[in-house]
């Protein structure tokens, strides 16, 4: 996964310091080693990078599934969420660290609250992450959310080492009227941050807004200003021919989440529309309350599943679309130099296990990844030139102390729940 696509039997990658320095045949390279890691069978490839999250909401993964969406929102969700301490917020952003680095994805694109929280349990993991506030403008009339949000922004852009990014993140049209999105949008611009957004995920969403302002949800983002910063729109299920206009000009793009989409039967992505119109597109989870697994692995399967449903042909959605947008993807929606495995690029690198009965044999090492692998596959992770996983070892934090912690968390938020 050079900028060529090309394939190495056997390959090596040397890094030094945070950046990858030679790719290639172990042949090509001459330079001296402080350390050398062999993997037979090892598929070394990009990190994967999960677009669309809310970490914390692991801790709810499993709470009222199968329950009509509102419903599960307003009676279920919001209640334990406003029961959320900053501690259980950062206990559930390493519970949802621990299964991300445990099947490969390296950075995710984050949107809670009591953010700084998720940041500090995200640098102590090791991870990337690209963290915003998320604002619901109805319940912040006086801004001061909004304000809280910039200043987060500010305080911890570029920390970790860089591995943070900060955003702002206006929670969608429907929760934000078109003042508040002005708002945003002005905000961001003066910051010098992008925008995390969720846009035309639901028929629901659609119809509300078309009633209200006779608009869709992109126009009313664009019209608002939301496109003149770099945005990250999550979902983008009902995204029409009528919206590319829009689009087209923008910087950044459409995060599918096609478990969540599914599994909330809200519909599919219009990704050959999206593709034609040269409109990135990356691929996220969602959090974990609604999707349930943080495994981009599965949701690459899932991509490539319900795309080829919606071409009705199976040549209509090719594995290798699925890999590319679970990590060179997502980077282009983010502007990172990310998910690609060449001279320069930053050493956030994954090696899965190719020895195993599911992966065998290999008569396409792409389609196996895509169609055969499962993120427990996964035995080596790198970010930033460090070893964050390590034969299936989690090497930045405890992560056994963490379940039994988040557990219990669970166990509390469950004991409260019923008492309502
Ligand atoms: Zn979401």
């Amino acid at each position: 996964m050079d900028d060529e696509n090309r394939v190495f039997r056997p390959g090596a990658v040397v890094y030094e310091g945070s950046q990858i320095s030679y790719a290639g045949s172990p042949d090509g390279y001459q330079g001296p080693l402080e350390q050398e890691i062999v993997v037979p069978d090892g598929i070394l490839l990009p990190g994967l990078l999960n677009g669309h999250n809310h970490a914390a909401m692991s801790l709810m993964r499993g709470m009222a599934d199968d329950s009509p969406f509102f419903e599960w929102l307003t009676q279920h969700v919001w209640p334990v969420e406003n029961r959320l301490t900053a501690e259980d917020i950062r206990v559930g952003s390493l519970l949802a660290a621990a299964e991300m680095i445990r099947s490969g994805t390296v950075g995710f694109a984050d949107m809670y609250f009591e953010v700084e929280a998720t940041a500090e349990a995200i640098a102590t993991a090791g991870m990337r992450a690209w963290i915003s506030r998320g604002l619901v403008g109805l319940e912040d009339p006086e801004g001061e959310k909004l304000n809280q949000a910039v200043a987060f922004a500010r305080d911890w852009q570029g920390k970790a080492e860089g591995r943070i990014v900060t955003m702002l993140g206006p929670h969608a049209p429907y929760t934000c009227p078109p003042e508040y999105l002005e708002r945003v949008a002005e905000a961001a611009k003066l910051a010098g941050v992008g925008i995390h957004i969720h846009l035309s995920e639901s028929a629901d969403e659609m119809k509300q807004l078309q009633e209200r302002y006779q608009r869709t949800p992109v126009q009313l983002a664009s019209e608002a200003g939301i496109f003149a910063s770099r945005t990250l729109i999550a979902h983008g299920v009902f995204i029409g021919e009528e919206d590319l206009p829009y689009l087209q000009g923008m910087t950044g793009g459409v995060i599918t989440c096609p478990v969540s989409n599914a599994k909330l039967g809200n519909g599919i992505l219009p990704y050959a529309m999206l593709k034609e119109a040269h409109i990135p597109v990356g691929l996220g989870t969602d959090g974990a309350t609604s999707t349930n697994s943080l495994d981009m692995f599965l949701e690459m399967k899932a991509m490539a599943w319900l795309q080829k449903i919606a071409e009705g042909r199976p040549e209509g959605f090719h594995a290798a679309e699925a890999l590319w947008a679970a990590t060179r993807g997502t980077a282009e929606v983010l502007g990172h130099p990310g998910g690609r495995i060449a001279e320069g690029a930053p050493a956030d690198f994954i090696v899965v296990d190719g020895n195993q009965a599911h992966m065998t044999p290999e008569w396409d090492v792409v389609a196996n990844l895509v169609y055969s692998a499962v993120g427990s596959d996964v035995r080596y992770v790198v970010i930033n030139g460090r070893i964050v996983l390590q034969e299936g070892i989690i090497t930045t934090f405890d992560e056994a102390e963490v379940i039994r912690e988040a557990k219990a968390r669970g166990e509390r938020l469950m004991r409260e729940g019923a008492k309502h």
